[in-house]
C-alpha cells in the first residue's frame, strides 16, 4: 500500500480542494495522506472538518520557505515540511500570518512589474484563480497570464517571468531555518528537510555540512523519496537520514493541474511510498497530534 506525504490543496496552490483530496486518496486506495500546503494550515483544517474515511490515515501538515543557514549561501528552493502540527497553535499562527502579509503584499507588486512590461493583469485575474479561502502566490499569476494568452503555460510563465532572476520576481520574506525548525516543532510537529534535490548542491561534502548543521538545529527527518530525485540522489538522502538519525519521509508535491504530470500517490507514474514510512513517521512522533 502506497502514501502520499507532500499535497498541495487548493488552500494553497493545489487544483484539488482538501475534501476532493481526501476522496481520491481513498480512490486510489493510499494508506495515508499528508495535506502539505504553502504557509496555511486552512487545507488541512477543512480536510479534517469534513472527516477522514476510516480506511485512510490522515497526517496534519504544511510546508515552509525558509531562508538558509547563513553559512551556505546557493540559489534554489529551501523548503522545511512539518508533520503532525496542531493546526491551532499560537505561535505557528503568528507565524503564518506574518507570511501570509508577506504574500499580500508581494503579490501586487508581482502584477506591477507585469503591467509595466505591457501584460495588463489585475490582483481580480489572479483571485480568480483560486477560491474563497486560496492563499494566492506567482501559480495563481502564471494561471492568469496563461488566460490571458500571455503565456503558454504555466511553467512558460515561470521561466519567461516569475521564476527567481526573472524579471518580474519579487522576493519575499522568509523564516530562518533555525526559527522555522523550532516553530514547527513547538507546534508539536515534526520537521523535514522537503526536496533536497532542489537544491543546487553537487558536492557531497557541502550536502553533508548543511545536513549535520540543520540535525543540530533540530531537524528530524529529510524527504528522500520524491519524484524528481534520480535514483543516485535517493540512494545518498537515504544514506544521509540512516547515519544521521533521520527519519525518511517521501511524497509527490501533488498540485493538480498546476503541475498536471505530477499524479497523487505516484508522480509520473512509478513512484511509490511504502506505508512503513507512516508509521515510523508516528511511532517517533508524539500521537496526541495524529489524525485517525
Ligand atoms: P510562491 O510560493 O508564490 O513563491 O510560489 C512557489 C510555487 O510556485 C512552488 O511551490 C511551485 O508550485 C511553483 N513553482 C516555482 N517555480 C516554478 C517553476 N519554475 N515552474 C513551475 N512552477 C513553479
Ligand atoms: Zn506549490
Ligand atoms: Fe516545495
Ligand atoms: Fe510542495
Amino acid at each position: 500500500m502506497g502514501i502520499d506525504l507532500h499535497v498541495h490543496s487548493s488552500a494553497s496552490d493545489g487544483s484539488f480542494s482538501p475534501i476532493e483530496i481526501i476522496a481520491l486518496a481513498e480512490e486510489l486506495d493510499l494508506g495515508a495522506v499528508a495535506i502539505t500546503d504553502h504557509d496555511t494550515v486552512d487545507g488541512v483544517r477543512q480536510a479534517l472538518a469534513g472527516g477522514i474515511p476510516d480506511r485512510l490515515q490522515f497526517l496534519t501538515g504544511l510546508e515552509i520557505s525558509a531562508s538558509r543557514p547563513p553559512s551556505f549561501p546557493g540559489s534554489g528552493s529551501f523548503h522545511l515540511l512539518g508533520y503532525g502540527i496542531s493546526p491551532d497553535d499560537p505561535t505557528l499562527n503568528l507565524t503564518l500570518e506574518k507570511l501570509q502579509t508577506a504574500r499580500e503584499q508581494r503579490n501586487p507588486r508581482i502584477i506591477e512589474r507585469l503591467n509595466s512590461m505591457g501584460m495588463p493583469i489585475d490582483l481580480e485575474d489572479v483571485t480568480a484563480q483560486g477560491d474563497e479561502n486560496t492563499l494566492l502566490g506567482r501559480p495563481h499569476i502564471a494561471k492568469a497570464l496563461v488566460e490571458k494568452g500571455y503565456v503558454t503555460s504555466i511553467n512558460d510563465a515561470f521561466d519567461r517571468f516569475l521564476a527567481t532572476d526573472k524579471p518580474a520576481y519579487v522576493d519575499k520574506y522568509r523564516v530562518n531555518c533555525d526559527n522555522a525548525i523550532e516553530i514547527i516543532t513547538g507546534a508539536g510537529g515534526v520537521p523535514v528537510f522537503a526536496h533536497p534535490g532542489l537544491l543546487d548542491i553537487r558536492q557531497p561534502h557541502v550536502f553533508e555540512k548543511l545536513i549535520r548543521e540543520l540535525t543540530a538545529m533540530g531537524l528530524r527527518g529529510i524527504e528522500a523519496l520524491y519524484p524528481e530525485h534520480s535514483p543516485d540522489q535517493t540512494e545518498q538522502y537515504l544514506e544521509a537520514a540512516s547515519r544521521h538519525g533521520l527519519l525518511v519521509t517521501g511524497g509527490t508535491d501533488f498540485h493538480g493541474t498546476i503541475k498536471p504530470e505530477i499524479q497523487l500517490g505516484s508522480g509520473t507514474g512509478n513512484f511509490h511510498v511504502p506505508y512503513d514510512i507512516y508509521e515510523i513517521l508516528i511511532e517517533k512522533h508524539d500521537a496526541s497530534t495524529m489524525y485517525n
